[in-house]
């Protein structure tokens, strides 16, 4: 069966996925493969990165530099430098939470995604205001 935490295809027999998602109870439990949060988060290199946490993360896309002085990615000020600049946010939606990940000490997966789920509104929100003054100055200009 497919987890739905992690997205595995497991075996039909299977009580638990590999990421620790427990098909009986429905809630993330300690894995097997997997060390414990507190133990495989914060340790830089030496992490190990749950699939759970590999998804795309729009608050370091939208907020780039910002998000990473936060989280420990200083190259993301290359933000600022013409036409590198232009990668940059899609490196970091891409493997925002893994760097999220190696750089701080987290006791869960979810605490991570709650974090980064903060930090997608903070980025959805100011862009939209920017929008919106941007459009508010260009149609109210005349
Ligand atoms: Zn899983």
């Amino acid at each position: 069966m497919k987890c739905s935490e992690c997205g595995l295809i497991n075996p039909p027999s299977a009580a638990r996925c590999d990421c620790g998602f427990d098909f009986r109870s429905g809630t993330v439990e300690a894995s097997y493969v997997y060390p414990r949060a507190q133990d495989a988060s914060g340790r830089g290199a030496a992490s190990v990165v749950p699939p759970a946490i590999q998804r795309w993360n729009w608050g370091a896309f939208f907020l780039s530099w910002i998000w990473g002085l936060q989280h420990q990615v200083y190259w993301s000020l290359l933000v600022f430098v013409p036409v590198v600049g232009l990668f940059v946010p899609f490196v970091l939606g891409a493997k925002g939470n893994e760097y999220a990940w190696r750089a701080g000490n987290w006791d869960s997966t979810e605490e991570l995604l709650d974090a980064q789920r903060t930090w997608m509104r903070w980025g959805v929100g100011i862009y939209a205001a920017g929008i919106a003054v941007s459009a508010a100055l260009f149609f109210g200009g005349s």
